[in-house]
């Protein structure tokens, strides 16, 4: 058995898991097993119907009073006395923040090795596995050892993919037993974010913002063509550095990851940090003074000149189309 961890807030699904459970079907397939999903807590429950359509043959769901929240330690021992009940031949974790601190604690109770970052596996006595590594500037293959293997995929590197039997899975119900020391670390509230509207991860169209902005008002401009084509704003590591923009909207390897249909990357010159960020973006739209930036010799399609210029010309066309 393939065992995958799903990644949700509160019922939330984190569509990576989707990623994981797309090459989960495929290990599966290629070891000759079935794939079982682990829902953790009642909010996971609506999320079944869904997970059956990536070929899961059996979802666990976790049940324990004190599961309404994110609790790391206390997911990592579910998962860990799961293992113990399923005797898995792997465990998966999505490449979210997440699925690698869970996968990190199980590895380490169970004193075993976990590959981080995968983006293939193939199966055998010890497994073969292809991982990024350095923030995804360089493909290492790797071998993983161990019982049951332990890997993390690595994200919006699979394409999510229904397929498999799709019917309904078997609902096993699981009841971990949990003292309050796995509770130490746990949600406990939330606050709301200062960026509106939708999230830099969802967004379909993402404009991002460097040191060429050259202050925080001049975001303005880019806040307002975002919103003209319903998508977010992020910014480089000087521009949130500099104040310009909130932390939570960096984009990079110390940041958050992207993978929009369209990036309008502006003023940013496209260092190699900044770039493991964005670069799951389908297609990329560089404005910046300089032609010999990396991200305009990266970009599907550049504009050289002057962000504070151009932007609001493409605001005015834009609204006339619209029109
Ligand atoms: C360990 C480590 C982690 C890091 N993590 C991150 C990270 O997560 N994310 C990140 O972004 N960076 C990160 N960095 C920093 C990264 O190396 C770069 O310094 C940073 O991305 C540069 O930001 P920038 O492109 O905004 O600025 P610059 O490199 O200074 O580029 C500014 C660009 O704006 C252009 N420009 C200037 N004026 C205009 C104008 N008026 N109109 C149009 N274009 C103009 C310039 O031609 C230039 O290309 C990290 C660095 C380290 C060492």
């Amino acid at each position: 058995m393939i065992l995958a961890l799903i990644d949700h807030d509160r019922g939330s699904l984190n569509t990576v898991s989707l990623e994981m459970l797309t090459l989960g079907r495929q290990l599966a397939n290629d070891t000759d097993s079935t794939l079982a999903a682990i829902l953790i807590g009642d909010t996971a429950l609506p999320l079944i119907e869904q997970l059956a359509t990536y070929g899961v043959a059996t979802a666990y769901h976790v049940e324990h009073e004190n599961l309404d929240d994110y609790a790391p330690q206390a997911w990592a021992q579910s998962v860990l006395q799961l293992i113990e009940t399923a005797a898995p031949e792997a465990v998966l974790a999505p490449g979210t923040d997440r699925g690698y601190e869970v996968l990190a604690h199980v590895a380490a109770l169970l004193d075993l090795p976990l590959a981080a970052n995968c983006t293939a596996v193939i199966p055998g006595d010890d497994y073969q596995v292809m991982r990024l590594r350095w923030g995804g500037s360089l493909l290492e293959e790797a071998v993983l050892k161990g019982s049951p293997k332990l890997l993390a995929i690595a994200p919006h590197a699979i394409a999510a993919e229904e397929g498999g039997d799709v019917k309904e899975p078997v609902v096993t119900v699981f009841i971990p037993t949990l003292t309050k020391k796995e509770f130490r670390v746990r949600v406990t509230g939330r606050e709301p974010s200062d960026s509106q509207g939708i999230s830099l991860t969802d967004a379909r169209v993402v404009v991002g913002g460097g040191r060429g902005v050259g202050s925080r008002e001049g975001f303005d401009v880019l806040d307002e063509l975002a919103a003209l084509l319903d998508g977010a704003v992020g910014g480089s590591r000087v521009a949130t550095n500099l104040g310009w923009r909130p932390h939570a909207d960096q984009i990079g390897q110390t940041g958050i990851r992207i993978a929009p249909d369209l990036y309008i990357a502006c003023g940013i010159s496209g260092a190699i940090q900044h770039w493991v960020g964005c670069k799951g973006a389908k297609q990329f739209l560089a404005i910046n003074t300089d032609a010999e930036a990396p991200m305009v010799t990266k970009a599907d399609y550049a504009v050289i000149g002057d962000l504070h210029e151009l932007i609001p010309a493409l605001i005015t066309e834009i609204q006339k189309l619209k029109e």
